[in-house]
């Protein structure tokens, strides 16, 4: 699995790495920040760094302190008293831990229900876990709809319902989602939680943009709908709440049942997640209620957000505005460029969004994700209208890339 196809090619964060583009491209591709961590979160960093214990080995549940302070930011949102040894997880980031839940609980040939668009690297954690990947259209806007938001990218029951066969064993849901930034309502994640009741199906819920929930749009926690405790994994990361995402700190918070095996594939996979920066994200969440902070950083990311979008109504661009995550799919089908312009070899033979990516970051200098990645491969066609852009950067750095834009039309 590992020697053939779209596994062997290389993968857009590759591709599309700050490093293959000129130095002076903006960078709003792969979504991580060109900020530092509040300097309370690093300091508690250094600190851990000139201790002993946390440079040695964690236990492979993760260090304790850390499961505390997710046992205590947590356990209000989820209604009850998380049980630290059996109900909290640490991963080596969350990507980690999802595989780590697929490679727990999958047999051979087990299908695996993924909405599409879906964030890519689910598919190959599917496939090299064994499982089949089964795909149920996130449907877009409707084209009469000229400022749609993330709410308009919608989920039809009945499709998902279709979907479902006796080796159905997982629903993957991502909420705030990547790249859409949709942020499913109760209704739709109760459409969901319905069907996983009614065919005894698994719901690993990939809610890493948590924290980042605009216009006073509520996140609703999958596990939190009646009857679902017990059978969803949700997923968490320090990465995103902290500007952290090469720290690999993630968590997994589920029931015993779900948590233990997901525990004994995590130990095999990495033993243990990085320690003393498994410290740094426990004073993050230990101090992150009394500090306001993701009230401040949301209001931070509204702000971001706007610069984009300002300048995207300017020129007429027609984009999805995100509710949740960090991400705006722009219309990019208007977008023209040389056919024969010289792209690298690992951007021909893919979708015309791959191309028109290169061709905006090379020429506009601001790079960004073409979305047909975030399909499978007999569905390329329909992420090819659109480029993902992130807006996990400081004002100054959009306000600069917005500049750029002017050059688009
Ligand atoms: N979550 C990041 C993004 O969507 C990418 C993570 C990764 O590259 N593994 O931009």
């Amino acid at each position: 699995r590992l020697r053939e196809g779209r596994a062997l090619a290389l993968d857009v964060w590759t591709i599309y790495n700050a490093l293959n583009l000129p130095p002076d491209c903006i960078n709003l591709g792969q979504g991580y920040m060109n900020f530092a961590p509040p300097k309370w979160i690093t300091e508690a960093a250094e600190q851990a760094l000139n201790s002993v214990a946390p440079n040695h080995y964690s236990h492979p549940r993760g260090r304790i302190r850390l499961r505390e302070a997710i046992k205590n930011f947590y356990d209000p949102l989820f209604n009850r008293s998380l049980n630290v040894d059996s109900e909290i997880l640490i991963t080596s980031g969350a990507n980690e831990g999802m595989y780590s839940v697929l490679t727990a609980f999958l047999e051979q040939g087990d299908e695996v229900i993924l909405f599409e668009p879906f964030f890519d690297q689910y598919l190959p954690s599917v496939t090299f876990n064994g499982g089949k990947p089964v795909y149920v259209p996130l449907h877009p806007p409707a084209s009469h709809i000229k400022k749609p938001t993330s709410d308009d990218w919608t989920i039809d029951m009945d499709e998902l319902r279709r979907a479902v066969t006796p080796r159905t064993k997982i629903i993957i849901v991502n909420t705030p989602h990547n790249p859409v930034g949709k942020v499913f309502t109760r209704k739709e994640l109760q459409g969901i939680a319905n069907i996983a009741e009614e065919f005894n199906l698994l719901v690993m819920s990939d809610e890493v943009y948590d924290s980042l929930v605009f216009d006073n749009k509520e996140h609703v926690r999958m596990a939190n709908l009646p009857g679902m405790w017990d059978r969803t994994v949700t997923v968490g990361s320090a990465g995103k709440a902290f500007a952290a995402t090469g720290w690999r700190i993630g968590w997994l918070i589920g029931p015993k049942n779900l948590i233990q095996p997901t525990l004994a594939a995590t130990t095999r996979i990495v033993f243990c997640s990085v320690s003393p920066l498994q410290e740094a994200a426990a004073a993050g969440l230990e101090q992150a209620n009394q500090r306001n902070f993701f009230q401040i950083q949301r209001n931070e990311y509204t702000e971001r957000r706007t610069v984009l979008t300002d300048v995207f109504d300017k020129l007429g661009l027609r984009y999805t505005l995100p509710e949740g995550s960090y991400f705006i799919l722009l219309d990019i089908s208007n977008v023209e460029f040389p056919e024969d312009y010289p792209f690298p070899e690992s951007v021909m033979g893919r979708g015309r969004d791959f191309r028109a990516c290169w061709f905006m970051a090379m020429e506009i200098g601001v790079s960004s994700i073409p979305v047909s990645e975030f399909y499978c491969e007999e569905h390329a066609n329909l992420g090819e209208a659109y480029a993902r852009f992130a807006f996990c950067k400081d004002v100054d750095n959009l306000k600069a890339a917005a500049e750029r834009f002017q050059k688009i039309k």
